[in-house]
């Protein structure tokens, strides 16, 4: 498989090219057909299998149309830690270099107000860490219910920091029609249940 049988616009394409990858990897072919055809995918797969651009890439295709509205963001990306957070964040700079969206990163140790400027002028993408999201949220600051796509990754390294709680009450917040794509290293039952609760006949992807 190569990336320009995928289905990616030109402008993701030209921006990998410009990255310098030159093939898919399993986790990339596997799943990014299904999610820019709208399908949820499960993903079981561990970090260095290129997971990151198997959800960035289809997300900055699908997103490149329309504009966000103030306090209303159309995607969300919850990461576990800040670390990984702010690695998302670098990933859909560099992809979406072409394509014009508006992006912010929520995370702890970092002033509420420089945030809440950013989710005031209107976000395509967020992305977040569970605890700095619902604070803003808490504090009425942002709305869950325009979210078109969400993303959990490394849903075992949530589990293991107690954020399971916070997950499902982020999922109760955004709409029904959204589309979700969900990746784990491993399915522990606790993961099974939650994404048997909250993802529609995903497309599974192990890799
Ligand atoms: P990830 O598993 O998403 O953390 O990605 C692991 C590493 O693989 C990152 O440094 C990416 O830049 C790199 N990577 C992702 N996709 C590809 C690809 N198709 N070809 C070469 N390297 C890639």
């Amino acid at each position: 498989t190569k990336f320009i049988d995928l289905g990616l616009s030109p402008k993701v394409l030209k921006a990998i090219a410009d990255v310098g990858y030159d093939t898919p990897t399993p986790i990339q072919a596997e799943a990014i057909p299904p999610a820019l055809e709208g399908r949820d995918v499960l993903g079981i797969a561990q970090t260095g299998t290129g997971k990151t651009a198997g959800f960035t890439l289809p997300m900055i295709h699908k997103l490149a149309r329309g504009r966000a509205r103030a306090r209303m963001p159309r995607s969300l990306v919850l990461a576990p830690t800040r670390e990984l957070a702010a690695q998302v964040a670098e990933n859909f700079e560099l992809y979406a270099k072409y394509v014009k969206l508006d992006m912010a990163l929520l995370i702890g140790g970092v002033s509420f107000n420089e945030q809440d400027k950013l989710i005031d002028r209107g976000v395509d993408v967020l992305i977040a860490t569970p605890g700095r999201l619902l604070d803003h949220f808490e504090r009425g600051k942002l709305l869950l219910t325009g979210i078109e796509i969400m993303v959990v990754d490394e849903a075992d390294r949530m589990l293991d920091m107690g954020f399971i709680p916070d997950i499902e009450r982020i999922f109760k917040l955004t709409p029904f029609t959204r589309q979700t794509l969900f990746f784990s290293a491993t399915m522990a039952p606790e993961i099974t249940r939650i994404t048997q609760e909250f993802l529609q006949n995903p497309t599974r992807i192990e890799v």
